[in-house]
C-alpha cells in the first residue's frame, strides 16, 4: 500500500528556471544575468514599486476577495463588466481552478506535447487525462487537436503565443478551428505574452468570449513585471466565471499585488517602453543569430527558441559557468533546444558573446 495517492508518483514536478543569487553563490561569479523565465528585464513598473509601498501598511488586513478595485479597471481595459473576471495567483492558479472546476474525474484535458508545462502537471496532480497533440513546424497544430475531440474532452489548453516556441494560432486557424465545433467542452485561450505580438493577424481572443465556452488567461507576470508578486486573471462570460470563483479559495489574491496590478494597468509609460525594449532587442539577437548562423524559430513573444544543435543541457551548463542562465529544453521534449528571455541591450551583448563561445562559432 502506498502512503501518497499513486498517481503523484509518476508526476516529474516542474523545474523552475535558477535563481541567480543561488549561482552567484555556488559558482563564485559577481555578475549573474537570468534570461531563463520570460520576466520583464526592466524590474516592475514605478508606479507598482510605489502601490506596494503603499499598501503595505495594510497588510494585518486580509485582501479584498472580490479584487474590486483591480477588477473594476480591468474590466474598462477591455470593455467587459467585472463579472467577465476572475483573478488568480498567477495564471497557474487560475489553469488550476479550472481543471478544478470542470474536469471529472473520466474526462480529460488536451493540449499541445511542446507547450506550458503547467497545463500537464497540473491536469496529472489533479490525476486527470493529458491528450498531447504534437506540434506541427513548432506551431500547435488545430487540426490534429480537433481531431482527438471526442465525448470525454473537457479542456482544451492553446497557448498563444506558445511558450516555449514563441510561434501562434493566426486569427485564420483560430476561425477554422472553432467552425464547427462541437460544444460541451471549454477552450483556454492562454495570452501570457500577448503584449509582445507584433503581427496583423493574431485573433482577437475577446470576440470568442461572447459566442463559446472559451475562457482568455492573461497575466501581470510578464509585459507588466509582477512575476513575483502572482497575480493573473482570466476573461469569460459571467457564467463560466461563477464557476471559477465557486471553485477558488477566498483569498487568494493578495492585496500587494492587486495594488500593483491595479497601477502597473495604468502605466502606459512603462508598457511601451517594455514593448519597446523587446521589439528592438528581438531584432538585435535575429541579426547575431544569423550572422553567426544559429538557427532560431521566429517569435511573437518576448523570447527565442534557438537550435544548439547539440544536447542543450550542456550548452545550459557552459553558458551558467559563464554566468549565464537560460532555459534548456529536455523538459519540454526538446532536447537540441535553449530558450532565451529577450533581455536588455547589455544582456542581449553577454548573451551572444558567451552562446557563440559555447558552440565555438567563428564569424
Ligand atoms: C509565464 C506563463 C504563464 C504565467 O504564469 P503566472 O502564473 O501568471 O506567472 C501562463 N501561461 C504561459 C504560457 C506562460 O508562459
Amino acid at each position: 500500500m502506498s502512503l501518497v495517492r499513486k498517481h503523484l508518483l509518476k508526476i516529474n514536478p516542474y523545474e523552475a528556471g535558477c535563481p541567480i543569487e543561488e549561482i552567484k553563490r555556488k559558482l563564485g561569479l559577481k555578475e549573474v544575468i537570468k534570461i531563463a523565465s520570460n520576466e520583464n528585464p526592466l524590474g516592475p513598473s514605478p508606479k507598482a514599486i510605489e502601490a506596494v509601498r503603499k499598501s503595505l501598511s495594510s497588510v494585518n488586513r486580509y485582501p479584498d476577495s472580490n479584487g474590486f478595485y483591480l477588477k473594476k479597471k480591468l474590466a474598462k481595459f477591455f470593455n467587459l463588466k467585472p463579472l467577465n473576471i476572475a483573478l488568480g495567483n498567477g495564471s497557474d492558479e487560475l489553469i488550476e481552478i479550472i481543471i478544478k472546476a470542470f474536469v471529472e474525474d473520466d474526462e480529460h484535458v488536451i493540449t499541445a506535447d511542446s507547450t506550458f508545462l503547467e497545463y500537464k502537471i497540473i491536469s496529472s496532480v489533479k490525476n486527470r487525462a493529458v491528450v498531447t497533440v504534437p506540434l506541427r513546424y513548432f506551431k500547435y497544430d488545430l487540426g490534429a487537436i480537433k481531431g482527438k475531440i471526442n465525448e470525454r474532452t473537457k479542456l482544451v489548453f492553446i497557448a498563444n503565443p506558445n511558450n516555449p516556441t514563441g510561434t501562434y494560432v493566426t486569427k485564420y486557424e483560430m476561425e477554422e478551428f472553432f467552425k464547427g465545433l462541437p460544444e460541451g467542452f471549454l477552450v483556454v485561450l492562454d495570452e501570457a505574452y500577448d503584449a509582445f505580438v507584433d503581427v496583423d493577424d493574431f485573433p482577437n481572443s475577446l470576440s470568442y468570449i461572447k459566442r463559446r465556452n472559451v475562457l482568455v488567461l492573461k497575466t501581470f507576470s510578464k509585459a507588466y513585471g509582477l512575476a513575483g508578486l502572482r497575480i493573473g486573471y482570466a476573461l469569460g462570460n459571467p457564467e463560466l466565471i461563477s464557476y471559477l470563483e465557486r471553485a477558488r479559495q477566498p483569498f487568494n489574491v493578495n492585496s500587494l499585488a492587486q495594488a500593483a496590478a491595479a497601477a502597473a494597468l495604468d502605466d502606459k509609460k512603462f508598457f511601451n517602453k517594455t514593448r519597446r525594449l523587446i521589439l528592438d532587442g528581438k531584432k538585435y539577437l535575429y541579426e547575431s543569430l544569423g550572422q553567426l548562423g544559429i538557427a532560431y524559430i521566429p517569435s511573437v513573444a518576448n523570447f527565442i527558441l534557438i537550435d544548439v544543435n547539440r544536447d542543450c543541457v550542456s550548452v545550459f551548463k557552459e553558458m551558467l559557468n559563464d554566468g549565464v542562465i537560460v532555459r534548456d529544453m529536455r523538459q519540454y521534449g526538446l532536447k537540441n533546444f535553449i530558450r532565451v528571455t529577450i533581455g536588455t541591450k547589455k544582456e542581449n551583448e553577454r548573451f551572444i558573446k558567451v552562446l557563440r563561445k559555447v558552440l565555438g562559432v567563428r564569424s
